[in-house]
């Protein structure tokens, strides 16, 4: 009996290559048919492959089809209050991006470059909005990794690589998807170099980063830890080329509009001052920014040079907050509103409850970030008992929010 069923398995072989059951590791059996251990691996490869040419296949960009700048920039219209330049500068680039991937290879002597991006402006004024955003009408991978985490190779902290991890992560390990994808670099000035002479502690999060970076950003093979943070030897690499992917920086650079007084400053007593009569506004110091002010904050020049379309975001005035409270497509009152409507509840503001929010936003210095703090404090009294009432419209009257805010210390709030 125990001879029989001896016989009977080693006849079972496998369908596909042929192998019996005492030369494969292990056969999976079906009901007419069996598969080897590496038969069955390479059927998973090949179905792969097959679904990422498909997936390619579907996601492959056409001229015709592009965003055009104009389009690019009335879709950020929709999400994000003025920050006219950036918005255009952003842009324009994304659209070359396209245009870089669809140049077919070899063809032509003129190679389209990169120009990877930096956008300089004050903390919560729309950097990484403005990068969320785009990232809704691509079809390229997108991710945005915050600088702050990465150190030097060696040090606690992350690898420069892994903020090529999230791109592969969010192409689904796609080498080639990830290969063409866009990177928001959030916190950028982070990484600026810590005073100008070299310490004698080494600076690990700082110039040694923006070596490391350099690498990424002019486009070379870099080797990436699939499952991020630190690279460590028994690891398998996925090898990632840059050469395709945007990188867009953001940072607050703050205390930069300093270093552009005094440039500025220098150059008007410079010879050509008398020529130079255009008026400085000395109120939004940004709008001046150049690469040589980056420079005087930490970032190294190669970097800079590695990141030539340079723009900024302008500090958002009483009229912006106003705006971004209600205008934006997913604006927070919209969203307020939104839910208020699915307890069947019409939610409404005195349109005088506005301006009261912007002005203790200004007052507390709470910027945009704060607009969604204050009226969560005005709201949140109703929004616990509604739900549990007969009521079916809700209007918030200026006394009321005065009482509500009166209530609570929005101080806490600062810094939050
Ligand atoms: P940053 O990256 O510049 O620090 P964010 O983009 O994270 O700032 O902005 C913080 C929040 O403030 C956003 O989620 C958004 O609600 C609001 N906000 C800031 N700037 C704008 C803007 N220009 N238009 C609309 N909303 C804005």
């Amino acid at each position: 009996m125990e001879e029989n069923n001896k016989s009977s398995r080693t006849k079972r072989r496998c369908s596909f290559c042929g192998r019996s059951e005492s030369e494969v590791g292990f056969l999976i059996t079906g009901i007419n048919g069996c598969i080897c251990d590496s038969c069955a691996e390479q059927a998973h490869e090949i179905v792969q492959e097959a679904l990422n040419q498909k997936k390619k296949a579907a996601g492959e960009l056409n001229l015709n089809e592009l965003p055009k700048p104009k389009e690019i920039k009335s879709f950020l219209d929709q999400y994000v209050i003025g920050q006219d330049d950036a918005k255009r500068y952003l842009s324009v680039a994304v659209y070359n991006h396209y245009k870089r991937l669809l140049q077919p290879k070899g063809e032509s002597d003129v190679e389209i470059e990169k120009s990877n991006i930096i956008m300089v402006g004050s903390t919560g004024t729309g950097k990484t909005l403005l990068a969320r955003t785009i990232a809704k009408l691509l079809h390229v991978p997108f991710t945005i990794v915050d600088a702050t985490v990465l150190t030097e190779a060696g040090y606690v902290g992350e690898d420069i690589e892994s903020i090529l991890t999230r791109l592969l992560q969010v192409a689904d390990y796609n080498v080639a998807e990830a290969e063409r994808g866009i990177v928001f670099i959030d916190e950028i000035d982070k990484i600026a170099r810590k005073g100008d002479n070299p310490s004698i502690t080494r600076d690990v999060s700082g110039e040694g980063v923006q070596q490391g970076l350099l690498k990424l950003l002019e486009g070379s093979v870099v080797n990436v830890p699939p499952q991020g943070g630190r690279k460590h030897p028994d690891q398998k690499m996925i090898p990632v080329d840059t050469k395709n992917i945007l990188f867009i920086c953001g940072g607050a650079f703050d205390g930069i509009e300093r270093k552009i007084a005094q440039r500025l400053n220098t150059n008007v007593v410079g010879y050509n001052a008398a020529k130079e009569q255009v008026k400085i506004d000395r109120s939004n110091l940004m709008q001046y920014i150049a690469p040589q002010d980056l420079k005087a904050f930490g970032l190294i020049p190669e970097i800079i040079g590695r990141l030539p379309v340079l723009t900024y975001l302008n500090p958002l005035d009483r009229n912006a907050l106003r705006s971004i409270l209600t205008e934006p497509k997913n604006s927070i009152i919209k969203q307020y509103v939104k839910l208020f409507e699915m307890d069947g509840v019409k939610l409404e503001f005195q349109p005088e409850v506005f301006d009261y929010i912007v002005d203790k936003a200004i007052e507390y210095k709470l910027g945009a970030r704060g607009l969604r703090s204050i009226v969560e404090t005005i709201i949140t009294d109703t929004m616990f008992e509604i739900p549990s009432q007969d009521v079916k419209h809700f209007v918030v009257t200026l006394d009321y929010a005065k009482a509500q805010i009166g209530k609570a210390n929005l101080s806490r709030l600062q810094m939050a």
